[in-house]
């Protein structure tokens, strides 16, 4: 995947969350976020840690997450 903005390739890798990844409007105080246009972004099950594939440029500092691409670590 080439980045955006300065169209130099990007690096593949994965952002994890321990409580979980979630898209939302507003940034919330609760894990996970109980608000109206929340969504999460990655599978949570028991003992697991929430992981999404993602790709990163370093140089414009941007991340790009891929979230049909749901991971579970154990
Ligand atoms: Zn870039």
């Amino acid at each position: 995947m080439r980045c955006p903005y300065c169209k130099d390739p990007m690096e593949e890798g994965c952002v994890q969350g321990p409580r979980g990844i979630y898209w939302s409007e507003k940034p919330s105080k609760f894990i996970p976020p109980y608000k109206k246009n929340t969504m999460p972004l990655s599978e949570e099950t028991f003992l697991t840690i929430p992981t999404i594939r993602a790709h990163r440029c370093q140089k414009c500092e941007i991340i790009i997450l891929c979230s049909k691409e749901k991971q579970v670590y154990w």
